[in-house]
């Protein structure tokens, strides 16, 4: 195969895509349309020499969204779909070639990722439509994670919770920690060991990665649990939400909107949900963001030590995503919080590491547990999957 795959990344109101060819040298065509279904619809993106466009597309639906995205490929037409999916349940443990049946097990996943699922198959629905001749492919955020052992994925609840609602840790960001941890692998002469890897972006998450298979990761049956994010709480005590019911009265829909919406970085500095913002204003003496970065690196650092029991043996901490491929500030600071893992950063490697750089940030002659970075790649590895899901078919 080696025509371009095309990349579909489709949430209710935006659709990300890029073309992605089999040569991970050739330019990528990539873009994001916004807004969808309103007057201010747009696709922006870049062309082959690295241009910017900008398209109104006003009241646009996904399926005219789509076409606009076809268009904007430059006549390079893809051989195969791609699309991320978030939620695969225990159904899926990796891609899967699109066909009735892989819809139906989407849709009945759909109970829990009910923001995302539906969107997703929107996406899927029209590329079919548009695409009809072309193979689709569904790729999961969750499946790097079925290989979760029990004692990581259960809930200590009723079982029946469990079998008949499929009450468990599933875990999100799969697609990175497996590229992340992978391209470590074969970049480091630890090869495939016991890997602790951070995905900071606007979500966050880490995970426990042995032998190229995750062991454990910090979020759970959705993508709030775990570290605090942008704009999402992270672990509270599972107590609070019949505490603010009872004594402010909130519904759950609010509680929900409340930690999902309205508290991570930005509750906690009253700020921002970003990062830089947070940091420059922290930088300045603000309290509420200097509270917020504190916070959020203590609890990545305690969430890597945590995770560090699912490994035999730890060869480094691998930092992904906007914050972590470009904060030496928050790199830095979780570092500082293990020193009893061994881990020696140096200073000029880590400052250096940014915008895009990959690699290791180690002191000179440094022999403990390693210290990289490495710029994730969500739409490359699900091109990849893709490509591997489809070989026996061609
Ligand atoms: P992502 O969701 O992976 O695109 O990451 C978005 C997050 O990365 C936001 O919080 C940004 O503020 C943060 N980010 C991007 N660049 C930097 C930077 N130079 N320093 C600190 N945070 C950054």
């Amino acid at each position: 195969m080696t025509a371009p795959v095309l990349v579909i990344n489709c949430g209710s109101s935006s659709i990300k895509y890029a073309l992605i060819d089999a040569d991970p040298e050739a330019p990528r065509l990539s873009g994001l349309a916004e807004r969808i279904g309103t007057p201010e619809a747009q696709l922006k993106g870049k062309n082959s020499a690295g241009e910017s466009f900008t398209l109104a597309l006003p009241d646009a639906e996904h399926t005219q969204a789509l076409k606009a995205i076809l268009d904007s490929l430059e006549g390079r037409l893809p051989c195969a779909i791609g699309h991320r999916i978030v939620h695969g349940g225990e159904r899926f443990t990796e891609a899967a070639l699109i066909d009735e049946s892989v819809l139906e097990a989407i849709e009945r996943t759909a109970a829990l990722a009910p923001l995302h699922n539906p969107a997703n198959l929107a996406g899927i629905a029209a590329t079919r439509k548009l695409f009809p001749q072309l193979p689709q492919v569904a790729v999961f955020d969750t499946a790097f994670h079925q290989t979760l052992p029990p004692h990581a994925y259960r809930y200590a609840l009723p079982q029946a919770l469990y079998a008949q609602h499929g009450i468990r840790r599933y875990g999100f960001h799969g697609t990175s920690h497996a590229y992340v941890s992978q391209r470590t692998a074969h970049l480091s002469a630890r090869g495939a060991g016991g890997w602790l890897t951070a995905h900071l972006g606007n979500g966050c998450s880490t995970c426990a990665v042995w032998n190229d298979q995750s062991q454990d990761t910090s979020m759970g049956l959705t993508p709030l649990e775990g570290l605090v994010m942008g704009t999402r709480s992270g672990d509270v005590d599972p107590g609070l939400h019949a505490h603010l019911n009872r004594q402010l009265g909130w519904s759950l829909d609010k509680i929900d909107a409340v930690l999902n919406k309205e508290s991570g970085l930005l509750g906690l500095s009253g700020l921002t949900n970003d990062m830089r913002e947070v940091e420059e204003q922290a930088e300045a003496g603000h309290e509420g963001a200097q509270l917020a970065l504190d916070v959020f690196c203590y609890r990545i650092a305690k969430s890597l030590a945590a995770l560090s029991c699912a490994l035999p043996q730890l060869d480094g901490v691998i930092f992904t995503g906007g914050i972590g491929e470009n904060s030496p500030i928050v790199r830095r600071r979780v570092i500082a919080l293990l020193p009893h893992f061994g881990f020696a950063l140096d200073p000029a490697a880590n400052e250096a590491t940014i915008r895009g750089r990959e690699g290791k940030l180690d002191a000179p002659d440094h022999a403990g547990p390693e210290v990289w970075v490495i710029p994730t790649d969500e739409e490359g590895r699900i091109a990849d999957e893709t490509r591997h899901c489809l070989e026996p078919h061609q």
